[in-house]
């Protein structure tokens, strides 16, 4: 048999299963099509650089252990996989399922068109540790909350992870390809060559920061995940995002972790956040306007303000809040931002500005390197308070108190808003109410290198609830 493997958000060779059934049987065709149907849709500028890299890292892994050549496409999905199958003679497709609605709706076209010529077609759960099509609560309806599902999930079971194929027959034919260049991913003024200094895209890369992150930080995950500037996370989430790691061997590994110290807190604050991931993709599974509209229908009448100034400063990281202000610039520098920040950030732009949760989402798609339709939604959802299990609207982030309490000595703020950096820790976190003799000493001059508050924080929590009393 000759399969085409179609390679789309899970961009490598271990664990892979579509590719590794395909390789037991018979010639391998990998191919990546750059998919013209949903070109906008899949992501921003920082994780388009990402996938370029990706695939660049991709070909070479091929390349260096099959000999093979990972054929790089653009176009139509559907007219290009009937394109190599006429030229090869490839009779079968196997790939791995993608759960953006965009991209469920394309595959079900491709399947049906392609099953009416008799291509065998075989599809396959690999990115996720569970099929989020089959978990359903007593019921039968699908899970709203996430601690059950955390429960639920728990009681299931999970094959192991499978190895890279030791072999893997090409075949002789020369397939057309381009350039992963041409495929047009890069940004064209060139501000993302600053980001190879965070990251190393690829599989290689992935798992090098797992192996690492496993021996030195899993230990302390629990403790330290709230401090931005302990960067105790694993930084995985731009590998998960494309599928360089697979979740499934990311979990294996941590049993056999736990295997020596079982019940370990800190390990299982990890699996946590592993199935948060999943019940992120299950949302936008079961409910897919997730990342279009609330999904609490009270909120489709708030009482938004669309302020385009306020956003610019919020993109800026110019708000006159340090905690905040270090977040956004450490997205842009970096194309990631610390959980607890991302938490603190866009509850600011949704509470204090009232600016509507969609737009902070789209900012973040633009500019996130591990922007994932699902995570990010849930994440938006999350904090404003519209989503399934979400913060109630009435907790309102404070971002001074989440300061003191998670970067009590602003080592965080002062990486990332230079201008802050001789300030005295009693004023880090509130420069605006620093004696002018002081302010002068270390060189702000609120206004000018340091913004005032863009908003009072009493004055916008009171007109925060104000709005949400409104909706209730
Ligand atoms: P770790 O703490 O090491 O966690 C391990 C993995 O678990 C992560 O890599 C990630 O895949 C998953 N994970 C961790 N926390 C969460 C969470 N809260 N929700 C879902 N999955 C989680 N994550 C994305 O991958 N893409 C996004 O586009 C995204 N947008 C977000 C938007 C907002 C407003 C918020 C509040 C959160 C968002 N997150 C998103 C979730 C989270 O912030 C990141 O996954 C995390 O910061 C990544 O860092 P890490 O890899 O060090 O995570």
């Amino acid at each position: 048999q000759k399969t085409i493997v179609w390679f789309r958000k899970d961009l490598r060779l271990h664990d892979h299963q579509a590719l590794w059934e395909a390789s037991q049987n018979g010639s391998v065709i990998p191919i990546f099509i750059w998919p013209h149907e949903e070109h906008h849709l899949l992501s921003g500028e920082a994780s388009l650089w990402w996938l370029h890299h990706s695939l660049l890292a991709l070909q070479e892994e091929f390349k260096e252990h099959y000999g093979v050549d990972l054929i790089i496409r653009k176009g139509n999905s559907l007219d290009i996989l009937i394109e190599v199958m006429e030229d090869t003679g490839a009779n079968a497709l196997y790939f791995n399922e993608r759960y953006e609605p965009f991209a469920i709706k394309r595959d079900h076209y491709v399947i049906e068109s392609l099953n009416k010529i008799g291509v065998d077609i075989r599809t396959f759960h690999s990115n996720l540790l569970y099929n989020p099509f089959t978990i359903a609560n007593l019921s039968g309806d699908p899970y709203k909350v996430f601690t059950p599902f955390w429960k639920r999930c728990l009681n299931e079971s999970i094959s192991r992870p499978l190895p890279r194929p030791s072999l893997l027959n090409g075949i002789d034919k020369v397939v057309s390809t381009i350039e992963v260049a041409e495929l047009g991913l890069l940004p064209t003024i060139r501000w993302d060559e600053k980001l190879h200094c965070y990251w190393q895209p690829g599989e290689k890369g992935a798992i090098s920061v797992w192996e690492l992150f496993i021996q030195k930080d899993l230990h302390s995950y629990k403790t330290g995940r709230d401090y931005p500037s302990l960067q105790a996370g694993s930084r995985l989430s731009p590998h998960l995002a494309w599928g360089e790691i697979s979740p499934r061997a990311m979990w294996y590994s941590l049993e056999m972790e736990q295997s020596h110290i079982p019940m370990n807190e800190q390990i299982e604050a990890y699996k946590r956040q592993l199935i948060w991931r999943e019940f992120g993709y299950y949302q936008l599974v079961h409910f897919p306007t997730i990342s279009k509209a609330p999904l609490r229908p009270a909120f489709e009448h708030f009482p938004w303000d669309e302020n385009q100034d306020n956003l610019l400063k919020w993109q800026k990281g110019e708000t006159g809040y340090p905690l905040v202000d270090a977040g956004m610039r450490e997205l842009w520098e970096t194309g990631t931002m610390h959980n607890r920040v991302r938490m603190v950030v866009a509850s600011f732009l949704v509470k204090h500005l009232l600016i509507p949760w969609t737009y902070g989402a789209k900012w973040f798609q633009h500019t996130l390197v591990d922007f994932d339709l699902a995570n990010n939604s849930m994440g938006w959802q999350w904090v404003t308070g519209s989503g399934l299990d979400s913060a109630p609207y009435f907790r309102i982030f404070n971002p001074i108190t989440q300061g003191e309490k998670f970067d009590r000595d602003g080592e965080y703020i002062r990486k990332w808003v230079p201008e802050l950096t001789k300030l005295p820790n009693p004023y880090i976190h509130r420069p605006w109410t620093a004696p002018s003799e002081l302010l002068k000493s270390v060189g702000i001059k609120l206004n000018e290198t340091y913004p005032l508050p863009i908003i009072d924080h009493d004055f916008a929590r009171k007109r925060a609830l104000a709005a949400y009393d409104k909706i209730k």
